[in-house]
């Protein structure tokens, strides 16, 4: 991860009702500050449902914690007739810094291709919303040894038509679908090829010192005892944690991980 801070993002997905998701950022809050995290050296950020993001962001501020906080999704439009749609100009205003896009349960279960993935990471860094954007492969793809060539197909399309200064600011999270919510982590091995071929995508996209800058984040059955030797690959710079994270001692150990 050389120079890069590492970045630990709890995905809550649709878990928790209001009142478990204000207790769980003070618990969690509690539990790092207990163990003296360095949020400077480990940042962590929170990804609650919308329905939560207003008090989560006044429960940041209020009592100024160092965790910061994202949502899930956003629309890929800025504003207009877009019934039961979240823009990015919404979430901006309700403090968020982060914005997950692309996820496969997203691509999976709400069609979106890679060219609504595509508008939506450019609606996320038109609103100064730093874009978690989500590539992996499913089972198939991987049994037939075509991951690599598969993931950073994603990547282009997903990235088409982002200028480089707008994608300095960029995330990406590697989840293999077939790792998600399974159980089944990648090897560090496995996490690390992928995660270091979409670093050296983004070198030919952009330039060498942009993909040395772009934290590039596995996503997949994430744990307190499987995430340090994940972390000790070169090129992961942190992961993406949905299930563990809403476990406030499990997702603070996966924040002190060294
Ligand atoms: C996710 O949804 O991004 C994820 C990685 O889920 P889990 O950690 O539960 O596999």
């Amino acid at each position: 991860t050389a120079g890069r801070t590492p970045l630990m993002a709890g995905n809550w997905k649709m878990n928790l009702d209001h009142l478990q998701a204000t207790h769980l950022v003070q618990k969690l809050d509690w539990t790092l500050r207990d163990g003296r995290h360095d949020y400077a050296a480990v940042e962590v950020v929170v990804i609650p449902p919308f329905t939560d993001l207003r008090s989560v962001q006044t429960l940041i501020d209020g009592d100024r914690l160092q965790l910061r906080h994202g949502a899930q999704d956003l629309s890929a439009h800025d504003t207009g007739a877009y019934t039961g749609e979240v823009s990015g100009a919404f979430l901006a205003k309700l403090g968020c810094g982060y914005v997950v896009v692309g996820h496969s349960e997203r691509r999976e279960y709400h069609a979106e291709t890679d060219e609504v993935v595509n508008a939506k990471v450019k609606a996320a860094l038109r609103h100064g919303l730093v874009p978690i954007f989500c590539v992996g492969e499913g089972l198939e793809v991987r049994q037939a040894g075509e991951h690599v060539q598969h993931v950073l197909a994603q990547v282009e399309a997903g990235l088409a038509g982002v200028t480089a200064e707008q994608a300095a600011t960029l995330v990406v999270a590697y989840e293999p679908v077939w790792a998600i919510g399974t159980g089944e982590v990648a090897t560090p091995e496995d996490a690390q090829e992928v995660c270091a071929a979409i670093r050296t995508k983004l070198a030919e996209l952009y330039s060498g010192s942009l993909a040395d800058t772009v934290r590039v984040l596995y996503g997949g059955s994430v744990k307190a005892a499987n995430v340090a030797a994940i972390m000790e690959q070169e090129d992961v710079d942190g992961a993406l944690v949905g299930g563990a994270s809403i476990v406030p001692e499990e997702f603070s150990s996966i924040c002190r991980y060294r």
